[in-house]
């Protein structure tokens, strides 16, 4: 019997499901159980040919359109998906295993944030007007064209909508591949902007691995690239786009830090510390996972944080009960197994957790490691897993210049009572998206994204839109116009 996940075809271009089952098959596995779920086909040329064809011809006629006609097919598409949000989150707990607690609070629902945050600012993307005594300058915001989004496997649906609302907004079309690893949810944003009243082709899903991005990429009619992945993902994808002169947001990984001072509240801390790097079982972009702790109270915090992290419940992820699911794939589940062992091997010292769950599926434990200096390998790269490196800190100075070290620079918290160190520590950190007294808050009416290797560009938020379109000034002549000869 077909599974439920199973989608109707492996692509979604030109207002339809397509299928080419010539492609590579990818099969989609549910990580709770190792079970086929479902299988979809990489785009063959032919099916790249047609969803860039089909958002070329779109896009024009949507630029046409009026903001407020945008606008109102981006949150008819969020007033549809928060209606769908129980069938769409248990769809994302089959794609990527995260626990159906969180997905019915944090994906089809933050999907419908972007699209309905877009399509509000739709209507008010205007130019301005720069007097020039009798003359003017007036400026035009115009959108980009064709934009490829290419996205990780962590939040499928949100990736999906925090690339095609504002793209969409702003007069462009787009294809979007979604990792080969949670291929199913984007195609339900398609169907969804359908119903809602996008024209045939505004937003094309189509599947496949990297070649296909690449293809993405490479292709003259595409003018902007998208893409949430890993650093050196995001290194080819730049370069490729930079020949042909387009347009990127890059929305990459971090080794992010998060500062927790001997004033701070400890609860409040550990929560931070536990959202920001056991939610999603840890495979967030932005994740907080090298946690400086004042030696003053390390051992405090230790102990409470071991207590609480044992009352994390790992299990079925549709038993809503349930707030700590697998690892996406296999794969992934032994890259992070085999940082742990790496973690242990550098003389770390294990708080708790440390290996496998004993039970069907791709679960780590949640691991808490202490003593870890700034050059173990732990300490230095992304595991994207549910590994918290606490790391001993005695002076403000010297746990700047530690949190700082690193290539990365996507996000960095602050815990601390007293509000001037607050604001003159994150003053100081080289991140993007930062906190104080909390952690991973991604509301979509603040920009999000990374500085140094993490990223260019942000998502979300006003800037997003800059992102997504651009400026033509236009000067205009009120007398004749005269010259040397
Ligand atoms: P990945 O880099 O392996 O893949 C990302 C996407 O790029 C996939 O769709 C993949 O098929 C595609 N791709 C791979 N090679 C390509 C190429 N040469 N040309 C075009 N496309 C190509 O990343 P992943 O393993 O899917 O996701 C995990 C990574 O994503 C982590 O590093 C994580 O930090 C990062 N991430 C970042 C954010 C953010 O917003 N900053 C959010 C989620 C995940």
């Amino acid at each position: 019997m077909t599974h439920p996940a199973q989608p109707k075809a492996s692509h979604f271009i030109n207002g339809t499901y397509v299928e080419d089952t010539s492609g590579t098959p990818i099969p989609v596995i549910y990580a709770a159980t190792g079970e086929e779920i479902a299988t979809v086909y990489a785009a063959t040329p032919a099916i790249i040919e047609q969803a860039l064809t089909s958002a070329q011809a779109a896009q024009k006629e949507w630029a046409k359109k009026t903001g407020t006609e945008r606008g109102r097919v981006l949150r008819r598409a969020a007033e549809i998906m928060r209606e769908r949000n129980h069938e769409l989150s248990v769809l994302e707990t089959y794609d990527t295993g995260k626990p159906l607690q969180e997905t019915l609070v944090a994906d089809a629902t933050s999907g419908a944030d972007a699209l309905e945050y877009f399509g509000g600012l739709a209507a008010s993307l205007t130019g301005e007007h720069i007097p020039l005594g009798e003359d003017w300058v007036y400026t035009i915001r115009e959108p980009l064209g064709l934009c490829v989004g290419i996205g990780a496997w962590n939040y499928p649906t949100q990736i999906a909508c925090w690339k095609g609302a504002p793209a969409l907004a702003c007069g462009n079309s787009m294809v979007f591949k979604p990792s080969e690893t949670t291929p199913l949810c984007a195609l339900k944003v398609a169907e969804i902007l359908i119903e809602a009243g996008a024209p045939a082709g505004l937003y094309n899903v189509i599947q496949g691995m990297g070649e296909v991005g690449g293809a993405l990429v490479t292709d003259p009619r595409v003018d902007k690239v998208s893409l949430t992945g890993s650093v050196p993902t995001g290194k080819k994808v730049y370069a490729a786009a930079a020949s042909g002169m387009k347009h990127v947001t890059m929305e990459l990984g971090g080794k992010s830090p998060m500062i927790v001072f001997e004033d701070a509240d400890i609860e409040s801390a550990i929560s931070g510390a536990i959202n920001g790097n056991f939610y999603s079982s840890g495979q967030v972009c932005s994740n907080g996972t090298r946690v400086f702790v004042h030696k003053d109270i390390k051992e405090k915090f230790l102990a409470r944080l071991a207590e609480r992290t044992a009352t994390a419940k790992l299990g079925d992820p549709m038993d809503e009960e349930v707030n700590f699911g697998p690892m996406v794939t296999e794969n992934q589940m032994n890259i992070v197994l085999g940082y742990i062992e790496k973690g242990k091997s550098e003389g770390a010292r294990l708080i708790c957790g440390g290996g496998r769950a004993d039970m069907d599926g791709y679960y780590v434990q949640p691991t808490v490691f202490a003593d870890v200096t700034d050059d173990m390998v732990i300490a230095r790269e992304e595991i994207f897993g549910p590994v918290m490196c606490v790391l001993d800190f005695d002076s403000e100075e010297d746990v700047i210049a530690r949190a700082n070290d690193t290539e990365f620079g996507l996000s960095a918290g602050v815990f601390t009572k007293d509000f001037t160190r607050a604001h003159r520590v994150i003053g100081q950190l080289e991140a993007g998206s930062c906190f104080i007294n909390s952690y991973n808050d991604a509301p979509v009416e603040a920009p999000f994204g990374g500085v140094k290797a993490s990223g260019v560009g942000r998502e979300n938020s006003k800037e997003a839109i800059k992102h997504f379109s651009q400026v033509k000034s236009v000067y205009v002549r009120m007398g004749d116009c005269e010259a040397a000869f």
